[in-house]
């Protein structure tokens, strides 16, 4: 089996423990890859290295910087469907999504490398004669990229392109289950040219190499996805840094009386159900209007029992959950549901033989207050709550402590905009699922979500960089805003 190093320093370095663990294929349950258990000591080095590195390659000029940025892009285009097998082999989602998982990566590098080429700050006007003032942005330093497995390359692309094209050096813990992923989006960084020392990898535990990483002081910049438990105990541990928040989510999607319902349906199998219902942006609530509900259900059942659960490599549609703790996760919530006396439409068994398999899985006759119309689940379930106007299905889906994502189906104007302005979330669709984001829009949520920041576009270049305010006063005088004008 393929023992893998951690990189440091631009070499690929033993560990100075003697500890590993494996990744694991979560349809066949067999080993792929073993990986070493970092320890604080690799962490403090890939620290020290980052922190070497930091001055030559934040000096760089910003275009050159996107000049290797644009050669991973066609490092990863050219190997794209290799990548593509390596998610579906460790992560366990269907092609099609992984070659998303994928691009979404090539995207993100796409844009962040262009970016060199802006990187833009502001003018603007002073109080005083013959002064100029400006903001100009500056890297933050080390910073700490820690990330899940739901999209083995694409959430780690998310943070190292806007960190690397800000001029930021890294250091990079993948999640222990999707680590090769993670290992070859390095080594693509290498063979891109990324210099020595300014992309470290450590893999190993959160709770010894992350915190190592959340609590160093040389680190000033953390970047965190993953479950809201987390990222709350990051935040305390964290002290005075710059720390960027992607948590969960329970978003909804709302269908109107008026609702082209074959859409929704498609939109709600493929926001419940594609990555086995494992995004942070999966529809895990229909609030549905009591109008259409019957209909809506019938036409939903009828698609959902269509779905074909199993290997995806071998052509299903709905792979399995990442480990056997999520499947029992989703397991338990199916228990509660129905103590909670929710009915189910389908689903609530797992299939036979290896692989961490279950059935899509529906309930019908859910209220706003049980544990599974409020609760991350992270698995292939979803609740149907009833509707009587567009009003109580946006209190409805605010009645929840995620903010993330949020949809509406609907023909008419004035519901969709309800939606738009008073859902309480970082995105909304209107007639599509609430899975879909693009690499130039900002991503993140509010509320238990996260703590502010967004990542992608040209927030993504914020949740990465300082700003410095530049007061230029050409006056040959002394000059005192406030008080020499009032
Ligand atoms: P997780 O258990 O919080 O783990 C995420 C990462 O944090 C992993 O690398 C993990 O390492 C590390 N970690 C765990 N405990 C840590 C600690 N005490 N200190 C520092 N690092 C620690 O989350 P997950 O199960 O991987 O991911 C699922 C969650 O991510 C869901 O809640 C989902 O909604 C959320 N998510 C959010 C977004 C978004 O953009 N909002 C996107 C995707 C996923 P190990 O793997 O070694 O434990």
């Amino acid at each position: 089996m393929q023992l893998n190093k951690l990189f440091i320093g631009g070499e690929w370095t033993v560990s100075n423990s003697d500890e590993f663990f494996e990744t694991v294929n979560p349809a066949t349950e067999e080993a792929i890859a073993k990986f070493p258990k970092g320890t604080k000591e690799d962490v403090k080095k890939a620290i020290d290295a980052a922190q070497s590195a930091f001055p030559k390659w934040s000096s760089l000029p910003a275009p050159s910087r996107g000049k290797i940025l644009f050669k991973v892009v066609e490092l990863l285009r050219n190997e794209k469907q290799r990548f593509s097998l390596l998610v579906a082999n460790e992560m366990g989602k269907a092609m099609p999504e992984a070659l998303g998982d994928v691009q979404e990566a090539i995207d993100v590098f796409e844009y962040m490398a262009a970016e060199g080429r802006r990187l833009f700050g502001h003018t603007t006007t002073s109080e005083l004669h013959d002064k100029f003032c400006m903001t100009i942005r500056r890297p933050i330093g080390v910073v700490g990229l820690i990330t899940p497995w739901n999209f083995p390359v694409a959430i780690p692309a998310w943070k190292l392109a806007p960190a690397l094209i800000c001029g930021n050096t890294i250091v990079f813990k993948p999640s222990s289950d999707t680590p090769l992923c993670a290992l070859e989006l390095v080594k693509i960084l290498e063979k891109a040219g990324i210099p020595k020392g300014v992309v470290n990898f450590v893999t190993g535990s959160g709770d010894v190499v992350g915190d190592e990483i959340i609590t160093n002081k040389k680190v000033y910049g953390i970047s965190f996805t993953g479950s809201k438990t987390t990222g709350e105990d990051i935040l305390k541990k964290a002290g005075i840094k710059k720390v960027g928040l992607e948590l969960g989510g329970k978003n909804a999607i709302i269908i109107m009386d008026d609702a082209k319902l074959d859409l929704a349906v498609e939109g709600v199998v493929w926001g419940a159900f594609g990555t086995t219902g494992q995004r942070c942006t999966a529809s895990s609530r229909v609030i549905v209007h009591n109008k259409v509900k019957q209909k809506f259900e019938e036409l939903l059942k009828k698609r959902v029992t269509q779905i074909k659960v199993g290997y995806v490599i071998k052509g299903a549609d709905v792979g399995p959950l990442i480990n056997e703790t999520a499947r029992q996760k989703t397991e338990k919530y199916v228990k509660i549901g129905l103590e909670e006396g929710a009915k189910l439409l389908c689903g609530g068994t797992k299939p036979k033989g290896k692989g961490f398999f279950y059935h899509p899985t529906i309930f019908t006759n859910a209220t706003p207050d049980m544990r599974i119309s409020k609760e991350e689940i992270f698995g292939p379930v979803l609740s149907i709550i009833e509707t009587n106007s567009i009003d109580d299905a946006i209190d409805i889906t605010n009645n929840v402590e995620y903010g993330l994502s949020s949809s509406i189906y609907t023909e008419n104007m004035k519901n969709a905009f309800e939606v738009i302005n008073k859902v309480d979330t970082g995105i909304t669709y209107v007639n599509s699922s609430t899975i879909g984001a693009e690499v130039h829009l900002p991503f993140g949520g509010v509320k238990g979500t996260g703590n502010g920041t967004r990542e992608a576009g040209i927030e993504g270049i914020n949740e990465f960089s300082e700003t410095k305010a530049v007061y230029f006063d050409y006056s040959g005088k002394l000059q005192k805003a406030q008080i020499d004008v009032s």
